[in-house]
């Protein structure tokens, strides 16, 4: 149930920005060398694909859920998702998305089922639910570069026979420049941000099967204020976010450690993340 908007005009564009990038030599957008595969480098191939940890800003937003992260939002990692994001390098989507989706593929079995489920019934299955983009996003940024993304992890899942469903229970009302406004200003800002969306709502749980996980996912973690606003809206129409899950996650002085997933894994989602940890030094 994907929900890609696109202007005419956009579309185009966007299909033509494709076009070029399977057409004409790419730099890899991570070091600037010759790109193999989907206009990435091998090297950079392994910075998208390191390992996932688990992070969290601080302080943290209310209703933020865990937060997995492939990466820092740094160095090569930040100017392969500046590519994607701002300058339409939209294959990018195919090992963004394949790395997102091996990280899931690892971790969700690591967490078991929520207590009372049946494992069996919920194992190799998840909802994933893209951070929706603004109309005005979906212009600028030659389309839905979140949706895309989570179609790529979808399909990367699928493959290894995983029951994936995509939903869009939320959508993204037009908004003002919050650049200006300060943190808390911000976070007021992101929670009026999104709506759900009713039609939405009944597919969601038609295909939410009990204690199968929902992960959300998104680009770049800073604040947590959109995903918490996302998750917010979420919990409110009876599907609360297990997780969410980011390419990368900013390094800003409150952001707490990064915890690499085999340090905790096995303790269970209760505590992944979910304390604030104050930063280091
Ligand atoms: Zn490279």
């Amino acid at each position: 149930v994907t929900d890609v908007r696109e202007g005419r005009g956009g579309a185009l564009r966007a299909a033509l920005l494709g076009l070029m990038d399977l057409v004409l030599p790419a730099d890899c957008p991570g070091c600037g060398g010759a790109a193999a595969r989907y206009g990435i480098c091998a090297a950079c191939l392994g910075v998208v694909t390191g390992p996932a940890a688990w992070t969290r800003p601080w302080p943290a937003p209310a209703g933020l859920p865990p937060c997995l992260t492939l990466g820092v939002y740094d160095g090569a990692l930040r100017d392969i998702v500046l590519a994607y994001k701002e300058r339409g390098r939209r294959t990018l989507a195919v090992p963004l998305g394949h790395a997102l989706g091996d990280c899931l593929r690892d971790v969700v079995p690591r967490l078991g089922p929520p207590a009372g489920v049946d494992g069996a019934a919920t194992a190799r299955s998840v909802v994933l639910v893209p951070v929706p983009a603004t109309a005005r996003a979906v212009r600028a940024r030659y389309g839905d570069h979140i949706g895309r993304l989570t179609a790529h992890t979808a399909r990367r899942m699928r493959q290894f026979g995983w029951r994936v469903t995509v939903c869009t229970p939320v959508r993204a009302l037009p908004k003002e420049d919050s650049s200006h406004l300060d943190r808390e200003a911000r976070a007021v800002a992101a929670r009026d941000a999104f709506a759900v969306r009713p039609g939405q709502v009944d597919v969601l749980h038609a295909r939410l099967a009990p204690g199968a996980p929902l992960v959300v996912l998104d680009d770049v973690l800073t604040t947590g204020s959109t995903l918490a606003a996302v998750c917010g809206r979420l919990a409110e129409i009876g599907a609360p976010a297990t997780f969410a899950l980011t390419v990368a996650a900013t390094r800003l002085r409150r952001l707490g450690s990064l915890v690499p997933i085999a340090e905790n894994s096995s303790e269970g989602l209760s505590r992944l993340g979910m304390t604030d940890v104050a930063p280091r030094g």
